[in-house]
C-alpha cells in the first residue's frame, strides 16, 4: 500500500520557481517525444556503500522533477505522463533493508498524469538525476542516484590500513636496527663496523667473539618497506546495470569478476608488504574514468582490470591479457575488444553530465610510453603464469585503446580470464576451484613483475 505524505507543498503551480528553490533538475524533453501512457519496462534498485542507484526503465523518455525535503530526508519524484501500474509499485519491494540510502519508496498517482514516488532516506543526500537514451538490451532509462552529501572517502580505510602498515614495517626494521647496534655495543665485541659498510674479508677476526654474532644488518628489501607497500589496484569490469556479457548458462561476466577479484585481493593482501583494493567491491556500476581515480588517489602501483571474454562463436577460448596502445590496436580483435569494454559507461550508465569525468578523462589521454612498457611487462608475467593453468587465446599480451588501462602512471593490464560465451569455459568460470587456479596464477605474475621490476621508493606523500 503506498501513502503519500501530508507535509509537502504541491510542487506544480509555480514549477519554474520551486525548481530554482530546490535546485532540481528538470528532464524535459521536445514536444514531439512527449507521448501520454509511457510504459514500465522495469525498476531497478542497485545499492552499495558508495551510493544507491534507482533506474526506472520504460518503452518512452519520461519527463521527471525532483525535489528533496528535510525532517525528515526525503526525495520527492514526479514522473509525467504516466499511469500507476504494477510495475512501479514493484518499486516498493525493492529496496533492501540494508540498503545504505534508502528506508523505503512510496509511490501514488499524485495527479491524473503524475506519479509520484516518495523515498524515504536514511541520510541526507545529494542525488544526480539523469536519462540514459536506449542501449544494448534496454530501453530508455531514469536513473536517481543517491550519493551521501558529506561522501565518507570509501578509500579512507584503505589509506588508514595502508598508513599502518607502513608504519608496522617502519617499526619493524627500526627494530632489527636497534638491536643490531645494541649487540655492536656491547663489550668484548671487536669495533662494529659501520651499518652499511660491507665486511672486509682480508682482516681476520682478532679473537673468536664471545657473544654470538651480530644480527646481519637490515636488508635493502627491509629498508624499502619503511616507505615502501606495494598497492595493487583490482578492478572487477562492469557492475550494476551493465552485466558485461553473459554466457549461454545466464551466467554474469560482472559476477564472475567479482568472484575472481575478492580471492585475488585475499590472495595479494596475504603477501607480506602488498595491500589489494577493489575498485568495487559489489554488485553496482562504476564509470570507467572513476575506476582509474580510484586507483591514482590510493597512489596504486599496478592496475589489473578482470574481466571474462565474449565472441559470437562459441568455439571461442582461452585466456587473454591486454595492454594500452598509444598507435592504434595490435590486431582487428583487440581493437574490437577495446571497443566493447569501453561501451560498459554506455551500457552501465554514466551520467555524462558530470564536469569532473571530462577533467579526468582529458588528463587520462596524457598516458606515457613508459606506463605502456611497464604495462607490457607485467602483461607478459601474468600471461606466462595464467598459460600455465588454463588455455591461452593469444600467446602474447595485445595492445588497444582500453578507457580503463589510461592511468597515464601506473602499469595497467586487463585481463580476460576466459570466453565466457565457451559453454565449457563458463562452466569453468563457475568453479571455485579454477577460479582459485587462475587467482594464483595472476597473483604469482604480480609477484615475479614486482621481483624482477622493483618499485621506486615513494617521492609524493598521501
Ligand atoms: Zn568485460
Amino acid at each position: 500500500m503506498s501513502r503519500l505524505p501530508r507535509c509537502f507543498p504541491d510542487p506544480c503551480p509555480e514549477r519554474r520557481g520551486l525548481l530554482k528553490r530546490g535546485g532540481a533538475l528538470a528532464l524535459l524533453l521536445g514536444a514531439g517525444e512527449l507521448a501520454w501512457g509511457a510504459g514500465i519496462v522495469a525498476v531497478r534498485v542497485w545499492p552499495a556503500e558508495e551510493y544507491t542507484r534507482v533506474t526506472i526503465e520504460s518503452d518512452q523518455a519520461l519527463t521527471a522533477r525532483h525535489q528533496l525535503m528535510e525532517s525528515p530526508d526525503r526525495l520527492v519524484i514526479d514522473i509525467d505522463n504516466l499511469e500507476l501500474s504494477p510495475a512501479m509499485r514493484e518499486l516498493v519491494g525493492k529496496v533492501r533493508a540494508d540498503d545504505p540510502f534508502i528506508e523505503g519508496v512510496r509511490v501514488g498517482q499524485n495527479q491524473p498524469r503524475t506519479v509520484r514516488l516518495v523515498v524515504d532516506l536514511k541520510q541526507a543526500t545529494a542525488p544526480q538525476v539523469f536519462r540514459l537514451s536506449p542501449v544494448a538490451a534496454y530501453q530508455h532509462r531514469l536513473v536517481f542516484d543517491l550519493y551521501p552529501t558529506q561522501a565518507p572517502d570509501p578509500l579512507l580505510a584503505l589509506l588508514r590500513e595502508k598508513t599502518q602498515a607502513e608504519q608496522q614495517a617502519a617499526r619493524s626494521v627500526q627494530d632489527a636496527l636497534g638491536e643490531f647496534i645494541d649487540r655492536m655495543d656491547r663489550p668484548g665485541l671487536p669495533t662494529p663496523p659501520p651499518v652499511a659498510a660491507a665486511p672486509k674479508p682480508a682482516l681476520p677476526p682478532a679473537a673468536p667473539p664471545m657473544t654470538p654474532a651480530p644480527p646481519p644488518p637490515p636488508t635493502a628489501e627491509q629498508l624499502r618497506k619503511i616507505d615502501r607497500l606495494i598497492v595493487v589496484a583490482l578492478d572487477p569490469g562492469h557492475g550494476g546495470e551493465d552485466p558485461g556479457a553473459i554466457g549461454p548458462s545466464g551466467l554474469k561476466e560482472k559476477d564472475v569478476v567479482l568472484a575472481v577479484a575478492l580471492q585475488l585481493r585475499d590472495r595479494l593482501n596475504a603477501i607480506p608488504g602488498m595491500r589489494a583494493m577493489l575498485t568495487r567491491d559489489d554488485d553496482f556500476f562504476v564509470p570507467l574514468h572513476e575506476r582509474v581515480n580510484k586507483a591514482r588517489r590510493v597512489q596504486a602501483d599496478l592496475f589489473v582490470s578482470i574481466h571474462a571474454d565474449a565472441f559470437m562463436n562459441p568455439e571461442a577460448r582461452g585466456a587473454s591479457v591486454f595492454a594500452l596502445s598509444d598507435k592504434g590496436a595490435s590486431s582487428a580483435a583487440a581493437r574490437w575488444m577495446a571497443q566493447r569494454e569501453n561501451a560498459s559507461d554506455l551500457v552501465g550508465g554514466a551520467n555524462i553530465k558530470s564536469g569532473d569525468a571530462h577533467v579526468m578523462r582529458a588528463l587520462l589521454d596524457m598516458s606515457t610510453t613508459a606506463q605502456i612498457k611497464d604495462s607490457l611487462k607485467l602483461g607478459d608475467e601474468v600471461l606466462d603464469q595464467i598459460g600455465k593453468v588454463g588455455k591461452l587465446h593469444k600467446r602474447s599480451v595485445e595492445q588497444a585503446g582500453f578507457a580503463v588501462l589510461k592511468a597515464p602512471d601506473i602499469p595497467s593490464i586487463l585481463v580476460e580470464t576466459a570466453f565466457i560465451s565457451n559453454p565449457e569455459e563458463e562452466r569453468k568460470l563457475a568453479s571455485t576451484e579454477y577460479r582459485g587456479e587462475l587467482v594464483k596464477a595472476v597473483a604469482t605474475g604480480i609477484r615475479r613483475y614486482f621481483a624482477r621490476n622493483p618499485p621506486l621508493a615513494r617521492n609524493r606523500t598521501l
